[in-house]
């Protein structure tokens, strides 16, 4: 009857109408690939670089390059919309190279002892090529080994465990020191804070952010933990002032986020060194 034969019409039009959608996004996926094979060659990468601060003197220690992708057409692309579509086909081993290579180079250039912590992606292991690249970047660069600081998400724990172990073992005995980036959103397992090598914990934003007794009894039990393990505290993603007294209350030995500093542009950091923003520090604790 009319009522069947109209819904069945609307039906199949909205279908169409899903099916053209399906197509603009594979269509659009499959330009920002070929887009993505060509930005290291036309040098459309930089990396912008956040400071993090030890908690005890609110001293710069150091900071994360966090990788930028100037699309001549649509701007600047923030990694997440990105990095999955280059693990996904392969070419996060040279971007991770790119990064690794500037990284260090760049942070040859800033004085005293500070650190420049790089992310890595979990394809990156299963290249194989990970310790190789490491050592070549630190010694064109001639930066020191522990000056450098590998950032790992759980991700890259799960499978071929044996493999990763080695590799991150081959690292730390190199003198580079192991992050356990955005701990607490993944597949956390505390095993792994014994069998991993890691010289510090990055507590994930989420837990900072929510200031619900669940997220503080998580945020005040990882940083209890890794301390007795010995290892560095960092709270990601502070940005008010009252966050940050809550984590000085903790045993967190670190901090970051924008509240303490914003990701810059490389050539920002001598300025940044040379007049930081102190409004936070001294803040209580
Ligand atoms: P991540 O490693 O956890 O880096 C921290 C992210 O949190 C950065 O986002 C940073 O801008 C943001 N952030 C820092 N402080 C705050 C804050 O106070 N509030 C808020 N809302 N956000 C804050 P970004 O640069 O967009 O990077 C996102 C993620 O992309 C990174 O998370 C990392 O997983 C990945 N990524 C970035 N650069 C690279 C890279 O060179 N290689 C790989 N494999 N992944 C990268
Ligand atoms: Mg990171
Ligand atoms: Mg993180
Ligand atoms: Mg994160």
């Amino acid at each position: 009857d009319l009522a069947l034969y109209e819904a069945k019409r609307a039906g199949r039009g909205r279908y169409r109408l899903f099916e053209s959608g399906m197509e603009v996004l594979l269509h659009e996926r499959r330009e920002m690939e070929i887009d993505l094979r060509r930005a290291l060659a036309l040098k459309q990468f930089a990396l912008n670089y956040q400071p993090f601060h030890d908690l005890s003197s609110d001293t710069c220690m150091g900071f994360e390059a966090l990788l930028r992708w100037n699309h001549p057409v649509k701007g600047n692309i923030p990694p997440l919309d990105f990095i999955s579509l280059a693990e996904e086909n392969g070419l996060i081993v040279k971007i991770g190279e790119w990064v690794l290579r500037t990284a260090c180079m760049e942070a040859a250039t800033w004085p005293g002892e500070l650190i420049v912590a790089v992310n890595v992606s979990p394809l990156q292991f299963k290249a194989d090529t990970l310790l190789q690249t490491v050592s070549s970047a630190l010694e064109k660069s001639g930066l020191p080994a522990e000056r450098l600081e590998i950032e790992i998400t759980e991700g890259a724990l799960l499978d071929d465990t044996d493999n990763v172990l080695k590799t991150l073992k081959d690292l730390r005995e190199l003198g580079v020191k192991i992050s356990m980036d955005d701990f607490g959103t993944g597949y956390s397992s505390l095993s792994y804070l014994q069998k991993f090598p890691f010289s510090k914990i990055k507590i994930d934003r989420s837990f900072v952010a929510n200031a619900n007794a669940d997220s503080e009894a998580i945020l005040r039990a990882v940083a209890g933990l890794g301390s007795s393990l010995g290892m560095a505290i960092t709270a990601e993603g502070v940005e008010t002032v009252e966050q940050l007294a809550r984590i000085r209350g903790e045993r967190c030995t670190h901090v970051q986020g924008f509240l303490t500093g914003r990701p810059m542009a490389a050539d920002h950091v001598a300025a940044f060194l040379a007049n930081p923003h102190t409004d936070w520090k001294g803040s209580p604790r």
